[in-house]
């Protein structure tokens, strides 16, 4: 199968930036329709960011590619091919691939957008055409006096364009190279805010960073990106590449309810899930209900902030596994103790289920929904895999 670049026709309003834009001269055009030529193509992505609709950032993979007279006679896009247009999507940029493919695999079965999610914008940016972003914003959101640092960064991208959507992920390219000489690996931090900015209407986004402890062993730095990014201060200039992720994407329906489950950064996601439903839907028919473990609450990243979300906008259950004097309790336990609104939920059509965290995650929350559905009756097998088949189940681990 090849990749080809594709321009949508429907949406393309013909205004010749991408023709400018490209370097190589692979887009031209005639009277109907803009076309990228897929023998010149070269996927450097230059086109993709300046275009104003859209239209031109499409992905097939084709056993033969559409020819150039074939392009110029659409009205509209040919269907999709059976592949489905988000694993393409995902696989733009090999090295993202990797990453979300590993962090997507242990849900199974093929990763889908829900249904009503919005169109991402990806690949925006690449290794050799990043964005430069200004670091706005650098908060420790875990205690002061708490083992795990995690870091809550502003970036802004002042006048250059981001867009990005809840559930998407960016690229950090740390600068400096490793101990091969070859320029560090980037490495992917789920966006913690909304669509619209940290702030209403904004040109900046949120993260949510670890610091991974920094060891050295025989020459290899383990917690490069971490530690360059917990250590930022503000003015700092980084260079972002993305956006990434065309499925672990918030469904754009206020009457769709989510459970999200998460550990740790898993939270990332969720936070710009609840800012855009806090934001967009105060009548929302759909509920969040959230389920989030930590060993302490001092431990537990935005603790304070969360304390304030109304229980209408997210039904918040906050799991500790180390409280001095308690009983170990982890979000599975948590989920089975709601089992009855486990299961009312998982029974409807309209619900999705998000998993975000540490590698690992996925098996006690596997048990703990089929546990669930057991006592409540509901074949959990067929219904993990219509949810999956719809784009309403969805395991991001790293
Ligand atoms: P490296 O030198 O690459 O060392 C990696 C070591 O750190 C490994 O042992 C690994 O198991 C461990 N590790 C990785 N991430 C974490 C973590 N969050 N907590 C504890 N240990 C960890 N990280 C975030 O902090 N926030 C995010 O929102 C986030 N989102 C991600 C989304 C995706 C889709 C993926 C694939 C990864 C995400 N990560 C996130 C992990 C991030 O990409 C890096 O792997 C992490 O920051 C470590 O990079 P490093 O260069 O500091 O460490």
């Amino acid at each position: 199968m090849l990749k080809q670049h594709l321009i949508d026709p429907e949406i393309c309003i013909r205004c010749n930036t991408c023709e400018a834009t490209c370097p190589i001269g692979a887009i031209t055009h005639d009277a109907n329709n803009y076309v990228v030529d897929p023998g010149t193509c070269n996927f450097c992505m230059d086109c993709v960011a300046p275009c104003p609709t859209g239209s031109i950032d499409n992905w097939f993979m084709v056993a033969e590619p559409f020819d150039l007279d074939a392009q110029f006679s659409w009205q509209e896009l040919p269907p999709r091919p059976a592949d489905g247009p988000t694993e393409l999507a995902d696989a733009m940029d090999d090295e993202a691939a990797a990453l979300l493919a590993e962090a997507h695999a242990r849900a199974g079965g093929r990763a889908r957008a829900p249904a009503t999610a919005s169109k991402p914008r990806i690949n925006l940016f690449n290794r050799d055409n990043p964005a430069i972003a200004t670091v706005t914003g650098n908060v420790r959101i875990t205690a002061r006096d708490a083992e795990s640092d995690v870091r809550h960064l502003i970036l802004d991208f002042a006048t250059v364009p981001f867009p990005v959507l809840e559930g998407q992920s960016i690229g950090i390219l740390p600068p400096g190279t490793g101990a091969n000489g070859a320029p560090h690996a980037m490495r992917l931090y789920s966006i913690a805010s909304a669509r619209d900015g940290e702030r209403p209407n904004t040109n900046n986004l949120a993260l949510t960073v670890k610091r991974v402890r920094e060891i050295r062993e025989n020459g290899i730095f383990a917690g490069v990106a971490s530690n360059y990014l917990c250590d930022l201060e503000l003015g700092d200039k980084v260079r972002v590449v993305g956006p990434f992720g065309a499925t672990f994407l918030m469904p754009d329906d206020s009457d769709a309810d989510i459970v999200m489950i998460c550990t740790g950064t898993g939270a990332a996601p969720f936070r710009g899930f609840t800012e855009r439903r806090r934001r967009t839907s105060t009548a929302a028919r759909g509920r969040l209900l959230m389920f989030f473990g930590a060993r302490t609450p001092a431990e537990l990243p935005y603790f304070g902030p969360l304390q304030k979300v109304p229980r209408t906008v997210l039904d918040q259950e906050l799991v500790y596994s180390r409280m001095p004097g308690h009983a170990r309790e982890y979000v599975q336990d948590r989920m089975r103790a709601r089992a009855a609104d486990v299961a009312a939920l998982l029974r409807k059509p309209t619900t999705h289920v998000y998993i975000c965290g540490l590698r690992g995650l996925e098996d006690g929350v596997e048990a703990a929904f089929a546990d669930i559905t057991r006592q409540y009756g509901i074949d959990w097998p067929n219904l993990r895999a219509s949810m999956l088949a719809d784009g309403r189940y969805h395991a991001e681990t790293y």
